[in-house]
């Protein structure tokens, strides 16, 4: 690495244009001025860890908690921009809430030649309370001309935040995407 290249204060890795760092996950809106390796080298406690191996399923739950933790407090601050009420799974007459409020932060993925309409890798959305609930997509037009159409839907109840390094990067656009981000 280039001796004069702004890195992370945490980890000493190129943290990536988001407001976490792309290599350790950590929030960096408090961060005035990124340094540079050099600085960051000649700085550093020498007992300090080296980064977290992004293989280490813990720790990657840890950071991706963390980033949750994070995109909530920058969306609240910001009053919640581009959250959106989108309707719940399910028949009508549930004794649920039949919609909730929150942000699309992996939209629903189908392949674009599957014969399935009904295949689909379901996506993933955060509430404005913090929830994170599987994102449905529900295929309509059953018969009519213009079928297939699909209707994304929150699955009604909340799931675990998936330890994935990709949500990281995710959560990170979605703040970016809604001006909340730095
Ligand atoms: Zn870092």
């Amino acid at each position: 690495m280039e001796s004069d290249a702004r890195v992370c204060p945490f980890c000493g890795a190129p943290p990536g244009v988001g407001i976490f760092c792309s290599a350790c996950g950590r929030n960096l809106a408090a961060v005035e001025r990124l340094p540079t390796r050099a600085e960051w080298e000649t700085t550093r406690p020498a007992e300090a860890a080296p980064a977290p191996a992004p293989a280490d399923p813990r720790q990657l739950a840890d950071r991706c908690a963390q980033a949750l933790a994070g995109f909530l407090t920058a969306m609240h601050a910001a009053g919640d921009p581009g959250a959106t009420k989108m309707p719940m799974t399910g028949a009508p007459g549930f004794k649920r809430p039949r919609n909730a409020r929150g942000w699309v932060v992996r939209p629903v993925h189908r392949e674009e030649d599957d014969e399935d309409p009904r295949r689909y890798e379901p996506g993933l959305v955060v509430t404005t309370e913090g929830a994170v609930h599987r994102l449905d997509s529900e295929v309509r037009g059953w018969g009519q001309r213009d079928f297939p159409t699909f209707r994304d839907t929150i699955a009604p109840d909340p799931i675990d935040l998936p330890a994935e390094e990709r949500l990281i990067g995710e959560l990170a656009a979605v703040l970016r995407d809604n001006g909340a981000g730095s």
